[in-house]
């Protein structure tokens, strides 16, 4: 752990350096990829390695304490991710090829904070909150086959949940799956991402607290049953919870936004 102190000495409290990971930059075919993240909190160094299968994968706290030993303990630790390297505005090409078949403008994607990765070719959509405040990103591949297809980056220990800017919200909401689907669902309902297909305890409170009492859940074709489960174990939750299905080769952003309208009244 003494490794972790050195690279983290010189931060002060609440700052962040991503760098090269000391546990596994050997064994990675590109070593030029800084995954390892620290952060200097009360507790110590809290640190993380972006990288599945390192050691540092799971997180950890160096305590320091004027010079004596470090003090490892290890515990599960929130660490912010944070894409460090500079994004370029996202160009029409890519707009063309990988958006614009879902019917969302490159004004739109504007609008909404969108960059493009070119190191790995991927594009990047910020995550914001029910306030809109940016609370961490997502870059999805561009290409057929990448390895993962999504990359979710957290910058804040709150429920990961995407609210697209430009919508008001009530007391019904329509969740969905990814930013693309909410982006263009929002269009027609207010609407928030899970990221994936959980709903977890948290962004329950969260729905609650800003006064959701209706749940429309779309999530894509083929997660009809995931969709049931969720309203089994969550819908006593609110005053409404409804499933919307939509057929099984669908996400909710193929649909027309004339269908989405019919699909939700
Ligand atoms: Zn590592």
């Amino acid at each position: 752990m003494n490794q972790i102190y050195t690279l983290g000495k010189d931060l002060g409290y609440e700052e962040t350096i991503t760098t090269y990971c000391p546990a596994c930059q050997d064994t990675r075919s590109n070593k030029q990829e800084k995954t390892l993240s620290i952060t200097r909190k009360v507790e110590g160094l809290v640190y993380l390695c972006f990288r599945q299968k390192c050691k540092f994968n799971k997180g950890g706290i160096v305590s320091e304490k004027l010079g004596t030993t470090q003090k490892y303990k290890s515990q599960k630790a929130f660490v912010p991710k944070v894409l460090t390297r500079p994004l370029v505005p996202l160009s029409f090409y890519s707009w063309s090829s990988m958006i614009e078949p879902y019917d969302i403008s490159l004004e739109e994607c504007h609008t909404q904070g969108f960059k493009w990765d070119n190191q790995t070719s991927r594009l990047y959509m910020p995550v914001y909150d029910y306030r809109g405040y940016e609370i961490g990103g997502h870059a999805k591949a561009s290409t057929k086959g990448a390895v993962p297809k999504g990359i979710n980056y957290k910058h804040k220990d709150v429920p990961f949940l995407h609210f697209p800017l430009g919508q008001e919200l009530g007391e019904e909401l329509v969740l969905v799956e990814d930013i693309l689907s909410a982006i263009k669902v929002s269009k027609v309902k207010p609407c928030a991402a899970l990221l994936g297909t959980n709903l977890t305890k948290p962004m329950v409170a969260q729905l609650q607290e800003i006064g959701i009492k209706t749940v429309y859940l779309m999530l894509d074709g083929d997660a009809l049953q995931k969709a049931i489960r969720i309203r089994h174990a969550k819908g006593h939750f609110f005053w409404n919870f409804f499933i919307i299905p939509i057929s099984k080769e669908l996400d909710p952003k193929d649909i027309s936004y004339d269908k989405l309208r019919r699909l939700l009244p």
